[in-house]
């Protein structure tokens, strides 16, 4: 099913059917997290399992993403790999979000439809540092060089690009 997640669903319908839905979505189609990233490569892979419990449309999200972030230490892309197991309760109306056990997230989707790279995008906000930050000091001002299984990189070819134009 390509470009599956970017398809509105409804969210009832699959948690009666027990759907899986498993998705390679490229981070630069996600507009809201696309802003924050230093490079719009890579995607996000994971499930949307959808199942009703408790009487309601329950989304098993797992979803593994390693966006690149500018350092604000060195001001230098790092690598922030997420790796997350969510429980999410798709809701239609906020009255129905107050009902949800603690245990769940809420997403409040009118009409109980909504798009798993919605799902994702925001998971994976929620997943980002206010602040980005090379866990360890002396990572800072090395180029990332840490991922033989990425492609090669080019941080800086921006930057040339921009030196050129200067007067
Ligand atoms: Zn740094």
């Amino acid at each position: 099913m390509p470009d599956g997640w970017s398809r509105p669903l409804d969210a009832g319908q699959l948690a009666d059917r027990r759907t899986d839905i498993e998705f390679s979505i490229p981070l630069c189609e996600l507009p809201r997290l696309a802003r924050e990233l230093v490079q719009d490569d890579g995607s996000a892979r994971g499930t949307a399992s959808f199942v009703r419990e408790q009487g309601l449309a329950i989304v098993d999200l797992v979803v593994e993403a390693r966006p690149r972030l500018i350092c604000q230490r060195c001001m230098r892309p790092m690598s922030w790999p997420v790796a997350s197991r969510t429980r999410v309760a798709i809701v239609g109306d906020a009255p129905h979000a107050d009902r949800v056990a603690p245990e769940f997230e809420t997403v409040i989707a009118p009409g109980g439809r909504i798009t798993v790279g919605e799902l994702v995008e925001e998971e994976l906000l929620l997943g980002l540092p206010i602040v980005p930050l090379h866990a360890d000091e002396k990572a800072c001002g090395v180029a990332v060089d840490d991922e033989p299984d990425e492609e090669t990189q080019k941080p800086f070819a921006g930057l040339a690009e921009l030196l050129k134009r200067s007067p």
